[in-house]
């Protein structure tokens, strides 16, 4: 007997979506390309796997960018607590962590990954591993199947195409989502590395940096255009008013960094320069700041510069901070002038960077862009161009910033494609 729905990608989404067709009746045969279900689930949250956040739904939604209205619908009907208690079913509590983060209590990923396995076959999904699709197979313009490269024709009267970005291609997600979409006539928005580490032009400085962690600072995003014009770049998502950042031996990573990353790219595609300023001490502004260097300076007037900055800065920091500044480390601060001192607020309050790219696609924790939205039903996630199609998880043009918000976006799309098509 021919099986009735196909979904491509034994994923995040395409568990949720072989899962819930099943539940609903549909005779599912869920197609993985890999060895196992889930891989890229095992390595979420360092392996512990955020979930979905604890953000009322409105602030929720902001985390996805300029896409947000997109998913508004679907959760609306599958959202945190219906995925919660599905977990839950299956014999997964989670619990809140830091800024609304939602884990399996155990701290295990592959609860979840076991959990939604489950969900799929129980209900009985069948699934294939070692079986990439090739090809979604059309008569006139609704599905007829797919066919597989081991050269095999499955037929299906619907196909979910859940196959994942192009980020972390050891995983299984390498593009191929969006090749099988484009094949059978859907847009799709350019590729992009999100969440991704970015890259400087200072290589030298980043590298002495390298390792060094910073937090309760604060970073400011600059765009120059041709025309010299400058403006601060807005983030694409919520950003705290402080966070933590890292220095790497290429560049610049960590959460606040990750955040603004993909409107970075976007700028750099855009042909913009961008610069960063790193405001170490947003807690004082520069008056404060000010009066605190002079009060030291005349508590101890014959420490040298370079101490100074090591009360304030992590060691290395503190070091290059003191060069950066060309006022001498041995310096002794008392004979800093007023001007000079300017020169060291102006860089603890602003510590200048060029950015001059990313890391690649593969290297980022979401890919940006994929299946154009327009051509997507956000109540049913099937395809407006093909009958018998639905596109669901981070094939679709979805990325959010960290947080749980890219899982639970894959979680609620495949969920919906699989109740759309039953
Ligand atoms: C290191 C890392 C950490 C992350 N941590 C988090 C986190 O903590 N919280 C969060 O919300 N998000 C996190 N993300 C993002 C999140 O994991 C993804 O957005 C989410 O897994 C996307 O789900 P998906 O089902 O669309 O794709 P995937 O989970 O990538 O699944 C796609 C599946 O399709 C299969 N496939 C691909 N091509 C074919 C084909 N041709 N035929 C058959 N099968 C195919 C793949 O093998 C894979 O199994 C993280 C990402 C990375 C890389």
């Amino acid at each position: 007997m021919s099986p009735r729905v196909i979904v491509i990608g034994a994923g995040a989404a395409g568990l949720l979506a072989a899962g819930r067709a099943a539940e609903l009746g549909a005779e599912v045969l869920l197609l993985e390309k890999m060895d196992k279900a889930g891989k890229k689930i095992l390595v979420s949250g360092k392996s512990r796997c955020n979930l979905t956040n604890s953000a009322p739904r409105a602030e929720f939604l902001k985390y996805y960018g300029a896409n947000w209205q997109f998913l508004r619908n679907a959760y609306y009907r599958f959202f945190r607590e219906e995925l919660l208690a599905l977990l839950a079913r299956y014999g997964v509590p989670t619990q809140v962590e830091r800024g609304g983060r939602i884990f399996p209590t155990s701290g295990r990923a592959e609860d979840v990954r076991a959990a939604l396995l489950r969900y799929a076959t129980s209900n009985g999904a069948r699934i294939r591993y070692q079986n990439p699709v090739q090809q979604i197979l059309l008569a006139g313009d609704k599905v007829r199947g797919v066919a597989t490269r081991r050269g095999k024709q499955i037929p299906a009267e619907a196909v979910i195409l859940a196959a994942g970005g192009a980020s972390w291609p050891s995983t299984g997600s390498t593009g191929d989502g969006y090749r099988l979409a484009q094949a059978v006539g859907h847009t799709i928005v350019p590729l992009r590395p999100a969440l991704v580490p970015l890259v400087v032009r200072e290589k030298g400085r980043a590298k002495t940096l390298q390792g060094v962690s910073l937090r309760n600072i604060c970073c400011r995003f600059l765009t120059r255009d041709a025309s010299g014009r400058e403006e601060p770049l807005a983030p694409p998502y919520p950003v705290p008013p402080t966070g933590e950042m890292l220095f790497t031996h290429f560049g610049v990573s960590g959460p606040l960094i990750l955040t603004m990353s993909l409107a970075v790219v976007d700028a750099l595609r855009a042909r913009k320069q961008v610069f960063l300023f790193i405001d170490l001490k947003p807690g004082m502004n520069v008056e404060e700041i000010n009066r605190r260097l002079q009060r030291e300076f005349e508590r101890r007037p014959q420490q040298h510069l370079h101490n100074l900055l090591q009360g304030w800065l992590p060691h290395a920091l503190a070091t290059e901070l003191a060069q950066l500044s060309h006022l001498g480390p041995e310096r002794p601060v008392h004979s800093l002038r007023a001007s000079e001192r300017a020169v060291l607020v102006r860089l603890l309050k602003g510590f200048r960077w060029e950015i001059t790219g990313s890391l690649p696609l593969e290297a980022g924790m979401v890919t940006a862009g994929g299946v154009q939205l327009t051509e997507i039903n956000p109540r049913t996630f099937a395809s407006k161009l093909v009958k018998g199609l639905y596109i669901a998880g981070e094939t679709l043009d979805i990325a959010a910033d960290t947080g749980g918000f890219n899982l639970q976006a894959a979680f609620s799309s495949g969920y919906l494609a699989g109740e759309g098509i039953s």
